[in-house]
């Protein structure tokens, strides 16, 4: 299986490559084998790739937003039309199975274009204000060439969502894709240009924690977005503010799902299901905190155990199969690891625990495991574990549960399951998390805004707020008299 692209690298609308730069592996993570090798960027690629970005950007911001929206508008199409051979190169890029890749990445990727393609040409207007004589005028303006840097969990939504935001409102990207999955947003920009963007307005290039600083720290770049770990942000974040550069944080979580005692339990225990098993619980918005109430604890573990058993680990190629393998050996080592840690602490082990004997092969499967008793100090309560690990914790009382789901340092999301409505606006209100759900989980179409507090990060993605996050406001001020002074 090969998915070698033309060249690592897509720079002013054309393949580049620098075969100096370190190689990166591409591998499939259902078997473990190389399917591609491309070259971090070398420091004359970063410079060409800025330089490209920055011509770009002027002309670009130049056009009307409606004529940007058009090109957005028509990635989106493409994308659509190409779902099928996109997804099929996620799922080679992640290990993703393909039934989920068809319906969540490269149609959330248009999804987004289609979106802001289609709400930029009202959204930069800008505001007149009456000072008696004098008035003013305010325009919203973008920020220049702005760096993205990718997870590995999406790639091709993450190139996306950042993209698509920071184009329409007249930005060139520079966008760099985590070096575990480089494949992917190669593709986004080669759609953009042929869907009309003028070359250099969305450039790709590859590397990992040794190129990014390099781009972070480019005195051409305006802003980063970046979606990652807390650490990586902690040291973005840091680099970002030595220069005064705007910043977008979408950073990990350990977010808590409350089921009371009135809920629906099947649609509960599916939320927390969706909540930390979907992506082979690669989500940052993971609800891997799920606590239950006493009462329904008992039936909810039952009926967890037998769907989370039923779930079908395989081939991620096959339709049929619901669940892939892991991103990368390491990223396994590190979860089975938190699930020694969980077993060694105390914590019950419901169901999985270990590599499923079902598959057979060199992939990085796992089984999707749930723990029982799980206590607040306990590891596996505390640590992003970034895999299909679901912690179960008891309560009793709503304002106990409140102030335990709040006790992280993390805020990205949050769910309640119950009947009662106003018991889940209350509990939402107090619940300290960017993006909340009552009676459901993880659904994050374009239309909200998506993003997290605490150390989880600040900026939003998604929406018309994300446009704030990529432009700024201009405010000129006419003097319509004579300009007096006191000397
Ligand atoms: P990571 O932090 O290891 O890497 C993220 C990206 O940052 C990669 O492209 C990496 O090359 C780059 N990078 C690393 N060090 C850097 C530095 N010093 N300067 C600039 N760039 C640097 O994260 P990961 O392992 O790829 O992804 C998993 C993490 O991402 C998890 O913590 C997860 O919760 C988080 N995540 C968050 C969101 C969100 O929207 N909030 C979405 C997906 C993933």
């Amino acid at each position: 299986m090969k998915a070698q692209p033309q060249a690592s690298h897509y720079i002013d609308g054309e393949y580049v490559e620098d075969t100096d730069g370190t190689v990166i592996e591409s591998i499939y993570p259902a078997t473990g084998e190389v399917i591609a090798r491309l070259h971090a960027a070398t420091p004359a690629i970063i410079e060409k790739a800025i330089a490209s970005a920055k011509r770009a950007q002027k002309e670009w911001a130049s056009w009307s937003p409606a004529a940007r929206g058009r090109v957005l508008k028509k990635a989106a199409e493409i994308m659509r039309t190409r779902n099928r051979e996109l997804s099929e190169l996620e799922t080679l890029d992640t290990g993703k199975p393909i039934q989920e890749t068809i319906v969540a990445d490269p149609t959330s990727g248009a999804d987004s274009f289609e979106f802001f393609g289609g709400i930029i040409a009202t959204a930069m207007n800008g505001s007149q204000i009456p000072l008696g004589g004098d008035w003013a005028y305010t325009k919203r303006v973008p920020l220049g060439v702005v760096v993205g840097i990718g997870a590995w969990n999406y790639p091709q939504q993450i190139a996306c969502w950042k993209g698509a935001p920071a184009l329409a409102a007249g930005n060139a990207m520079v966008f760099k894709p985590s070096e575990v999955t480089p494949l992917g947003a190669l593709k986004i920009a080669e759609i953009l240009i042929e869907a009309g963007a003028p070359k250099g307005v969305y450039n790709v290039i590859q590397g990992d924690r040794e190129t990014g600083p390099l781009l972070v720290s480019h005195p051409d770049v305006a802003k980063v977005s970046l979606t990652g770990s807390v650490p990586t942000g902690r040291k973005v974040a840091g680099a970002a503010a030595s220069q005064l550069k705007h910043v977008t944080m979408e950073l990990g979580g350990k977010s808590p799902i409350v089921v009371f005692d009135d809920a629906d339990i099947d649609s509960a225990i599916s939320g927390a299901m969706l909540g930390n098993f979907y992506s082979t619980g690669q989500v940052c918005s993971n609800g891997t905190r799920v606590f239950v109430h006493k009462a329904i604890k008992e039936t909810f573990l039952a009926r967890l155990k037998a769907r989370t058993e039923a779930i079908l680990i395989g081939d991620p190629q096959d339709e049929a199969t619901q669940m892939g393998p892991m991103v990368s050996y390491a990223q396994r080592e590190k979860v089975l690891g938190y699930i020694e840690k969980g077993k060694a602490e105390g914590a019950t082990l419901v169901t999985g625990g270990g590599i499923p004997n079902t598959v057979s092969g060199e992939g990085y499967f796992i089984q999707p495991t749930v723990f029982a008793d799980v206590t607040d100090d306990m590891t596996i309560a505390r640590e992003e574990i970034f895999g299909p690990v679901m912690c179960v914790l008891d309560f009793d009382d709503e304002a106990e549960v409140i102030a335990r789901a709040n006790a992280t340092e993390f805020g990205l999301s949050a769910g309640v399951f119950t009947a009662d409505f106003s018991r889940a606006h209350r509990v939402v209100d107090q619940l300290e998390a960017g993006t909340l759900w009552i009676n459901t989980y993880n659904l994050c179409p374009v239309e909200i805004p998506f993003g997290g507090s605490k150390q989880s990060g600040f900026g939003r993605e998604n929406s018309a707020a994300a446009l704030e996050h990529y432009s700024e406001l201009k405010t000129v001020y006419v003097g319509m008299g004579k300009c007096e002074a006191p000397y």
